[in-house]
């Protein structure tokens, strides 16, 4: 037996074969950690001590999690690129161990497989999986900036081929049971309740070469296919990552290495790309990310015990209380009952789940008995009835003060003492809405995004009197529907949103002065974000996100001024993608356009010739200069609690570039004296919304960071 420590035991099975249970102690998940390199070897030795072994099999101890990838910390600890070089090559000896033992061994995947479990699930010589909706297969590592350093790229193509290997490391996507089993990547997928017998009858066949890959990597395999393959996916990646991702370059390379120079180079070439990987600002901010939000989901932005959130009810079924009630559903797997004033309202919202859940059944990834119960969870109502079970409402309701607050008092009347009564409104000041409310301590702000189900960021906003119990609850239900969630200050726009209207606004002034969209829109997208700011307005819809404008103005003045002329595109009934009218042309309802272009009587209608006249750099500076300094001040005013808040605020709620870790760390990386010279040149060219706030000011002057 194993020290009580290790996170792998071992016992035998009647018919002489290993199993060795992964059981990280003290740990939610199994996550790999650089101690567990001796761990498996001694376990690997003595399974070999037994006279008569037959197999092997890895099994985990942890009810969601096979292995769900390397634990991070322990690569953020590298201080060179020839350390982290030698953790890949530690990781790569243990895989080769795996690989060389002399009796089969085989993985009995349930749960996430991710990144390094994935490679040691490689490394076996075949793989059950269960099909279970819980079971998911890949190598995240380019999510980091990094690639999979412990053999990954070599055996993954070997097994399922170049083309499909590619598309798993570049995207870093999972894969499901069902759809693993059909490319190769497991050799069946069972029912949990059978998956270590089967593996043991796997361990019973032996080894099996891989002689059948698919057509698609059979066809690259010839030196021609294989140039072409390359070539393509290379291209592909290029307009993707606009260059701004190296770890997709290098996944590219080394892939190739191995597969033009055998294997031996290609490891050589895996550890030395993973080492210089480690070591790049991209992959340092990503991190950053990942860490920030993995703190950020032990936290309740409150000093209090969350209370229990059992039925959840939500007010207006219109384009956002369709989308909460859905991800109450299907993802906090609670009750929800939807109150409109009309019966469209709650077919509307009906619709929306029931749309995206038969898209999820057809791809596979739900059964129809599932669907079924979450459908049955959602229940609508044009009246209270039901509203006293409720411990939380949602209200997404026409955007106007006097409803919210008889919204309010509705819900005082109609639900129990103890309900939470949540706004969703983008632009109303929370303690305004809680106005008159007979328990304001129970009022808050929960602001979700457009798509409800895809965005995974939600503002909480409490007001002064609200209490922490109110904040604590809030937050932890919001993390039940699988948003990360941060808590902001009750000012005009809150944070996202304001942050976010700087930027849009100083686009909207380069298209007033004759730049044409694309160039606007392609500047950006050139500096990492992923849309440009114009075909970001025509998606959130043009009449929602002009309607802060002046209530910003109205808060903090003269820099929020809307651009003068763009009403015009209001006048002209120009909302956006939603009525097919907006910067960019689309097509009738039910067809499809191939390819974005900017709507030219754009132009006519607000009197301009369209002529670029400054860089896409001039303009991606101009844009992002007054994001950065909006993002400092409300860091300084308390609207933001801290740099990492206000970061994760802008990666998960706008898509501002990850590879740069966020406006915060992108400031510091920049150099504070540096962004406050660049300002007051800009200030100096276009007026004094450009002006440095104090806060920047201070910190160049005192040689301070953002972050500590
Ligand atoms: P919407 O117009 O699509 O839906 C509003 C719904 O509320 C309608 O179905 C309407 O019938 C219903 N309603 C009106 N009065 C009601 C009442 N008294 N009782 C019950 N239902 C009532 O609006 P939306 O875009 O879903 O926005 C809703 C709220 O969410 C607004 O406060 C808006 O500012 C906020 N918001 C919108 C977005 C966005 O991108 N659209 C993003 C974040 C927040």
């Amino acid at each position: 037996q194993q020290p009580a420590t290790s996170a792998f035991s071992l016992r035998f099975s009647e018919e002489d074969i290993g199993i060795i249970t992964i059981d990280v102690p003290n740990e939610k998940v199994n996550t790999l950690k650089a101690e567990f390199v001796e761990q498996i070897n001694q376990i690997l030795q003595q399974a070999q001590a037994h006279p008569h072994l037959k197999g092997l099999v890895f099994i985990s101890g942890k009810p969601d999690s096979f292995i769900a990838g390397a634990d991070i910390s322990m690569i953020a600890r590298c201080q060179q690129a020839q350390e982290a070089t030698e953790l890949a090559q530690k990781g790569q000896a243990i895989m080769a161990h795996i690989s060389a033992f002399p009796v089969p061994v085989v993985a009995a995947i349930h749960g996430a497989c991710l990144g390094g479990g994935l490679e040691l699930a490689l490394a076996c010589h075949g793989r059950i999986c269960s099909v279970d909706d819980k079971t998911q297969l890949g190598l995240p590592e380019v999510q980091l900036g990094l690639l999979p350093g412990s053999g990954g790229t070599q055996r993954l193509p070997r097994l399922i081929g170049a083309p499909r290997t590619l598309d798993m490391m570049l995207t870093g996507r999972t894969i499901r049971a069902k759809q693993a089993l059909r490319m190769g990547l497991v050799d069946d997928a069972v029912p949990q309740a059978i998956l270590l017998a089967t593996a043991i009858e796997r361990v019973k066949q032996g080894r099996r070469s891989n002689a059948s890959l698919p057509w698609s990597a059979r066809l690259v395999k010839g030196p021609l296919g294989k140039a072409l393959l390359f070539h393509f996916v290379r291209k592909q990646t290029r307009a993707k990552s606009h260059g701004h991702y190296p770890a997709t370059e290098k996944i590219i390379d080394v892939v190739k290495t191995g597969l033009d120079q055998g294997r031996g180079n290609g490891y050589q070439a895996e550890a030395r790309a993973f080492g210089e990987l480690v070591m790049t600002p991209q992959s340092a901010a990503l991190r950053a990310l990942f860490f920030a939000a993995t703190a950020l989901k032990k936290e309740f932005g409150a000093q209090a015990e969350p209370l229990p959130i059992k039925k959840v009810a939500v007010l207006g079924g219109g384009l956002m209380g369709g989308g909460i009630a859905c991800v109450t559903a299907t993802k906090a797997g609670l009750p929800v009952r939807i109150k409109d004033i009309n019966q469209q309202g709650i077919s509307h919202s009906l619709k929306y789940s029931w749309d995206l859940l038969q898209k999820k059944a057809k791809r596979g990834y739900l059964k129809r008995a599932e669907l079924q119960r979450q459908m049955m969870l959602i229940s609508g109502t044009t009246d209270y009835s039901g509203f006293r079970q409720v411990d939380l409402v949602i209200e997404a309701v026409f955007e106007d003060l006097a409803l919210k607050q008889q919204m309010i008092h509705e819900v005082e009347e109609n639900a129990s003492q103890h309900t939470i009564f949540a706004s969703n409104t983008s632009s109303l000041p929370i303690h305004e809405i809680a106005r008159g409310a007979a328990r304001p301590q129970q009022v808050i702000g929960l602001h979700y995004f457009s798509p409800v189900d895809k965005m995974p960021l939600v503002e909480v906003i409490p007001h002064a009197q609200t209490s922490a119990q109110t904040i604590a609850t809030t937050v932890a239900f919001a993390r039940k529907q699988g948003k990360t969630a941060i808590v902001v200050g009750d000012s005009a726009g809150f944070y996202v949103n304001r942050i976010l209207t700087a930027y849009i606004n100083e686009a909207a002034r380069c298209l007033l002065a004759g730049e044409t969209i694309e160039h606007i829109d392609r500047a950006l997208v050139d500096f990492g974000f992923p849309l440009g700011p114009l075909q970001l307005l025509d998606e959130v819809g043009i009449d929602v996100g002009t309607k802060i404008v002046p209530i910003l103005e109205a808060a903090f003045g003269e820099r929020f001024a809307a651009p003068a002329g763009l009403e015009a595109m209001l006048a002209d009934d120009r909302k956006g993608r939603k009525n097919g009218r907006g910067f960019y042309l689309y097509a009738p309802k039910g067809q499809k356009r191939r390819h974005k272009r900017a709507d030219p009587s754009v132009y006519k209608l607000l009197n301009l010739t369209p002529k670029n006249k400054q860089s896409a750099q001039q303009i991606a500076d101009r844009c992002v200069a007054l994001m950065l300094n909006e993002a400092v001040r409300c860091l300084d005013e308390g609207t933001i609690g801290s740099a990492r808040d206000a970061d994760i605020g802008a990666v998960f709620g706008i898509g501002f570039p990850p590879f740069l870790g966020g406006p915060m760390r992108y400031i510091d990386s920049l150099g504070i004296v540096n962004l406050v010279k660049k300002l007051q040149l800009l200030e100096q060219q276009w007026g004094a919304r450009f002006a440095p706030c104090e806060g920047l000011l201070q910190r160049a002057a005192q040689g301070r960071k953002l972050y500590p």
